[in-house]
This record gives C-alpha cells, sequence and structure tokens, in this order.
C-alpha cells in the first residue's frame, strides 16, 4: 500500500514530511511544491506523486516516472541562508538518500557529483533543487527526488538508469524510504544550516562520491572536454585540472559530469 497514510504513519521527524499532500498522479511534484509554497505551506511540507507526466531533471530535460513503481517527491524548504549556499542544498540531500539507500536495502549506493545516486554505475535517483525569489530575496528552494524503487522496465534510451529492486534482486516499499529519507535529510539539513557544521558533511559527501580522484568528461552546453577531478570544495564546487594543468572550479548549475569509459568511471 503505498498512499498519503502509508506516508504519514512511518514519518518519525520534528517537521520534515509531517505534512504530506500525496497525487495519484500529477505534473511534476516540484511544481505542485512551488504553488504551495507561494500560497504560504510551512518548511517541511511534503509532496508526493506515484505517478509524474511532466517530471524534470536538471536543464529541462524529463524525467521519467511511471506509475507503481517509484519515489517522486518534493519538499519545500525555507532556510534562511545565502543564495550561493543553495546548491548545497543538493549535496546534502544526495548525502542523506546514499544513506538511506545503503541502510533500506543494503546495496553499495555512491554519489555521482552533484545530484545524482548511482548503484554499480547506474543511476538510480536524481535530485532537483530549485529556489523562488522575489524581490532579491530567497523565498523558498524545492528539493525535488526521484529514485527508481521497483522499477523494471527504462525506455531504451535510458542506457544508464537502473532500480533498486532490480539491483537488489526484490520488492523495497517506498513509504519506508521516504521516512528513513525524512530523518536522515532534518537531521543533516539542521546541521548543513549552520554554516560550521558543512566541513563535516563535505566529508561525509566524499567518502561516498565516485567522481574524485578520477579522470571525468565535462559536458557543457555543446562542449566536451576531459579533466581530472581533484576534489570537492566545501562551496559544493568540484575542483578540476583542466587541459592546460590549470587549477578550476566548477559550479554544479550548467555541467553534467560522465566518466571516461562509461556513465561514472
Ligand atoms: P545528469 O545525468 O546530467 O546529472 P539530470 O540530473 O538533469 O542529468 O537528470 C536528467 C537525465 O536523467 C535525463 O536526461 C535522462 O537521461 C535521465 N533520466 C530520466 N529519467 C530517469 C530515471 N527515471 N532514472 C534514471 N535516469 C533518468
Amino acid at each position: 500500500m503505498y498512499n498519503e497514510q502509508s506516508i504519514r504513519d512511518r514519518i518519525e521527524t520534528t517537521y520534515m514530511g509531517k505534512n504530506v499532500s500525496y497525487f495519484d498522479i500529477i505534473d511534476s511534484t516540484n511544481n505542485k511544491a512551488k504553488e504551495l509554497a507561494r500560497q504560504g505551506a510551512k518548511e517541511g511540507h511534503l509532496v508526493v506523486a506515484d505517478q509524474q507526466q511532466a517530471g524534470r531533471g536538471r536543464l529541462g530535460r524529463a524525467w521519467c516516472s511511471p506509475s507503481g513503481t517509484g519515489i517522486w517527491m518534493s519538499f519545500i524548504l525555507r532556510p534562511d541562508i545565502e543564495v550561493q549556499r543553495v546548491p548545497q542544498v543538493t549535496l546534502v540531500a544526495g548525502l542523506s538518500m546514499c544513506e538511506t539507500i545503503r541502510e533500506c536495502t543494503g546495496l553499495d549506493a555512491k554519489i555521482k557529483w552533484p545530484n545524482d545516486i548511482v548503484v554499480q554505475g547506474k543511476k538510480v535517483c536524481g535530485i532537483l533543487a530549485e529556489m523562488g525569489m522575489q524581490g532579491g530575496k530567497m523565498l523558498y528552494v524545492i528539493l525535488g527526488i526521484g529514485v527508481n524503487v521497483n522499477t523494471e522496465c527504462f525506455p531504451d534510451e535510458l542506457l544508464h538508469a537502473s532500480s533498486l529492486g532490480r539491483l537488489g534482486g526484490c520488492t523495497y516499499g517506498r513509504s519506508v524510504l521516504i521516512a528513513d529519507f525524512a530523518v536522515r535529510f532534518e537531521r543533516y539539513y539542521e546541521q548543513f544550516k549552520k554554516a560550521d557544521y558543512i566541513p563535516q558533511l563535505v566529508d561525509k559527501y566524499k567518502k561516498m562520491c565516485v567522481t574524485l580522484g578520477k579522470q571525468a568528461k565535462l559536458v557543457e552546453k555543446e562542449e566536451e572536454r576531459i579533466v581530472y577531478v581533484v576534489d570537492l570544495l566545501p562551496t559544493g564546487a568540484l575542483q578540476v585540472i583542466n587541459e592546460a594543468g590549470e587549477k578550476e572550479e566548477i559550479q554544479s548549475g550548467e555541467v553534467s559530469i560522465r566518466g571516461i569509459y562509461g556513465y561514472t568511471s
């Protein structure tokens, strides 16, 4: 059973996911969360759908969200932080979801910077944080998360996608995963808002990140180039050495990162 009640029954947080709006079908949980945020919904409000008709990844890319198989959810956040720190919310969510997948499935989940969770080199989860501004002030951040939980088949073009169920060889409960994530994310998010805690979170993220210490292909708009990834900086940017041997900082917004040979390596 997967519905508003099954999620509510399991949530054991102070505020994260305590209010749930559940839909059998919706265009995009991020769009709905934005609408609710504009109407004044509180921090931690969670929008969940069994199916999305127009789920999105970064840069407007489509996110495949069939019914009955995945977690398609968005949290409304209202952090009192500087706008430059908003991309770090994605990293905090990635760290939390990576731990949730490990804990609930036993699978060896890793983070592909900045916003994907991979298992055995296959993408099982994507994260998209979007912010709402008014008059130069940040009003809200919408944290959208898609997890392929029990998905059996993917469209042919999604070569690198897989699901927890396919990789783990069994079926997992979606409400259980949501509830585990809500607890971890609430804890890390509270720490994240105190800027001095960031180095500890970055250290934890690095331990689970597959992108560091190797060559990678940076895909920026039409251009592709090979770099060596040195480190993740406390700001959330990636430090790389470019073709000219110079150090560069890569911000997460406009680039996709790929392995030299495949999706992650
Ligand atoms: P990137 O891989 O560059 O980080 P995004 O985070 O923007 O890309 O995610 C969007 C991309 O994810 C799409 O272009 C598509 O290739 C892939 N994708 C779409 N739906 C799914 C899904 N359910 N599972 C895994 N990958 C997906």
